[in-house]
């Protein structure tokens, strides 16, 4: 702990730690310890990590990268970061996220962005560790701490991982509890553990989830030992290889790097698929109807009344004007843009053109999934992303290109599946690449032995 701590301090540019909280932290290691003195040994005892913005930590800042959060003290703990917490985990801090986690560089952040710790070649130029997770990306990958929570609506988990060569694991939809974690669109959020090796994501995972009866859509299954389950045997797995995600313009070395992990698993004793999972092209469109019509509502309780920012007011304003000015000054240009496209997309005039219709897109890109494994197939292999970590800058001012990053990723959040993201390689500037594995609804601790002889 005292080590993170100290590496957090020194790495104060990568903009990854935006509430440091040593106190807290080095008071549970010391819990830590004395329990370990006492013999118990709960799974994560000591482990330092970060959490992700979006959890609601009980008395320490929790503002989802939104001015409109500030000043607001959770006086409650996330059900996840609470398990953790009961598992021994120390937390070191808050990590950095684009503004309730909307976007896919951390540049939506009130906070600034985080910047990725990996550098292409010689160049000087900062690079995106990706988002919306990239606060806990960054801390991961320049060793600020062990692992980090992260949450992951579209790719946020997944994505950020790929470009900062780290492990990112998305669980089934209501595998991990939303209870206390800030929504931005509840069908599709869920938490997961962000961390160097798959095997810390096993372990990790596990602490994560769980059912919780106070999130409705929380699962009440068992959730196995997943660590137990890594074998690294994969004889006999059927592997389906999706042909849509063989996209034009895709760098050469991302589609070497997807024939190479193809190959790695064959070798390990895999089945290797053509598969065909038709509607994917419609994946993103549907995504962005359907997560910004969700967000527009979850947002609407940020009023200037309940939690953190309130404009100040001039005489003569009232509550309208207390609405609107605190909502045009707490929000940022992101999500004021996701809350006019989720309103509109949800009135009266439109509901059936655009958000009836991504749900109907919805359910059919369900159905492809549910189709190939109910032919055979284990899990699917794809790239986690269309590019390796690009230039911080680049594609904030172009939000259709910056939705291109999660191509990869929205499906599974559609679907409700489980995915992970796999550090597989480098790129020529030697840059992390990585693969995504998608399992089966429930079967996290089989995606995670696939994942693990595919590391
Ligand atoms: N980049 C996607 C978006 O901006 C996904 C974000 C996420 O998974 N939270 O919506």
């Amino acid at each position: 702990t005292e080590a993170c701590l100290a590496a957090i301090e020194a790495a104060g540019v990568l903009g990854a730690v935006v509430h440091k909280t040593p106190e807290i932290a080095l008071e549970r290691a010391r819990a830590a310890d004395a329990r370990l003195a006492a013999g118990e040994a709960p799974s994560m005892c000591g482990i330092p990590v970060g959490i992700k913005d979006l959890f609601c930590t009980e008395g320490v800042a929790s503002q989802a990268g939104s001015k409109i959060l500030e000043g607001f003290l959770p006086p409650y703990e996330s059900t996840v970061s609470g398990q953790l917490k009961d598992a021994g985990a120390v937390m070191l801090g808050k990590l950095n996220m684009d503004e309730f986690a909307m976007g896919s560089s951390n540049e939506t952040s009130v906070y600034g962005n985080a910047v990725n710790p990996w550098r292409a070649g010689n160049s000087e130029a900062a690079l995106t560790p990706g988002g919306s997770s990239g606060g806990s990306a960054a801390a991961v990958a320049a060793d600020l701490c062990l692992a980090a929570t992260g949450t992951d609506t579209g790719g946020s988990i997944r994505q950020p991982a790929a470009l900062t060569g780290i492990v990112g694991l998305k669980p089934t939809y209501g595998r991990c509890s939303r209870w206390g974690i800030i929504a931005f669109a509840s069908s599709l959020d869920q938490a997961g553990p962000m961390t160097k090796t798959v095997r810390d994501a096993a372990i990790m995972g596990a602490v994560m989830m769980g059912h919780d009866p106070k999130d409705s859509t929380s699962a009440d299954l068992p959730v196995p030992d997943f660590e137990a389950m890594l074998t690294g045997d994969i004889r006999g797995k059927v592997i389906g290889i999706p042909r849509e995600y063989r996209m034009d313009g895709m760098p050469q070395e991302i589609e070497t790097l997807w024939s190479e992990g193809a190959e790695m698993l064959r070798d390990a004793g895999a089945k290797l698929r053509d598969i065909s999972l038709p509607h994917t092209k419609y994946a993103l469109p549907a995504y962005y109807v359907i997560a910004p019509a969700e967000a527009s509502s979850n947002l609407a309780r940020y009023d200037g009344v309940r939690y953190g920012y309130r404009a100040p007011l001039s005489q003569g304003d009232g509550v309208t004007e207390m609405y609107e000015k605190t909502r045009a000054e707490g929000f940022g240009p992101e999500v004021r843009r996701r809350v006019m496209v989720g309103t509109y997309v949800l009135s009266a005039g439109f509901y059936d053109a655009y958000y009836n219709r991504a749900r109907k897109v919805r359910a059919l890109i369900k159905r492809d999934f549910e189709e190939v494994f109910d032919a055979g197939i284990d899990a699917i292999l794809t790239p986690a992303t269309p590019s390796a970590a690009f230039e911080l800058g680049r594609e904030i001012s172009d939000p259709v290109e910056m939705y291109l990053n999660d191509v990869f990723t929205v499906t599974v959040n559609l679907a409700g599946l489980p995915g992970i993201a796999v550090p597989t390689g480098l790129d020529r500037q030697g840059l992390p690449l990585g693969l995504q594995l998608i399992g089966r609804p429930w079967e996290e601790g089989d995606l995670l032995n696939t994942a693990y002889a595919l590391e």
